[in-house]
């Protein structure tokens, strides 16, 4: 069941409150997100619990999306599983400093006890994308096109551009 959840929310209230969120948004409606990819398609699916460390105010889960890259071998499309978990620790204004940075958790400085949480996931995701997406070894369905070209193509008078893509790759190799 998808619920629907305001855009702003008050983690000081949620850890107060342990509340458990179970939802998913839309990567089209993240757009700093859907400009690193090649398609906005798909959903984030996560799961958040926010609860009270010591006196911290603290939220753990994860998340998960299946989103479409390009890759950076063949420049075709390439599937990318995300799959990442989230220890957030909250604190309020700038000087405050989170307690738990040494136990893996992130600090989130919230203002006005305000924030984004589609913001927040989809910072979350960003993180978690590999900087150079690549096919598995061998499956890259580009290189094979490309090959096929340069063996059709036999106009000497025209260079062809898929040589000099065929150059870039030998040359990263
Ligand atoms: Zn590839």
């Amino acid at each position: 069941m998808v619920k629907h959840f305001p855009e702003l929310i008050d983690p000081f209230k949620f850890a107060r409150q342990a509340e458990k969120l179970h939802g998913k948004f839309p990567v089209a409606q993240m757009k700093r997100l859907s400009d690193s990819l090649d398609s906005d398609g798909g959903d984030v699916e996560f799961e958040l619990t926010f609860d009270r460390k010591e006196r911290a105010r603290v939220a753990t889960g994860s998340f998960r999306t299946d989103v479409k890259m390009v890759c950076q071998r063949c420049l075709d499309q390439v599937n990318v599983a995300i799959r990442g978990t989230i220890h957030l620790e909250f604190v309020e204004g700038e000087e405050a400093e989170g307690r738990f940075e040494d136990q893996g958790y992130e600090t989130v400085i919230v203002k006005d006890n305000s924030l984004s949480l589609l913001e927040l996931i989809e910072d979350e995701v960003i993180l978690a994308l590999p900087f150079s997406p690549l096919h598995e070894k061998g499956e890259c369905p580009g290189s094979t096109i490309v090959e096929k070209l340069q063996v059709t193509n036999q106009n000497p008078d025209k260079p062809n551009p898929f040589a000099v893509l065929a150059k870039l790759k030998k040359d990263q190799e």
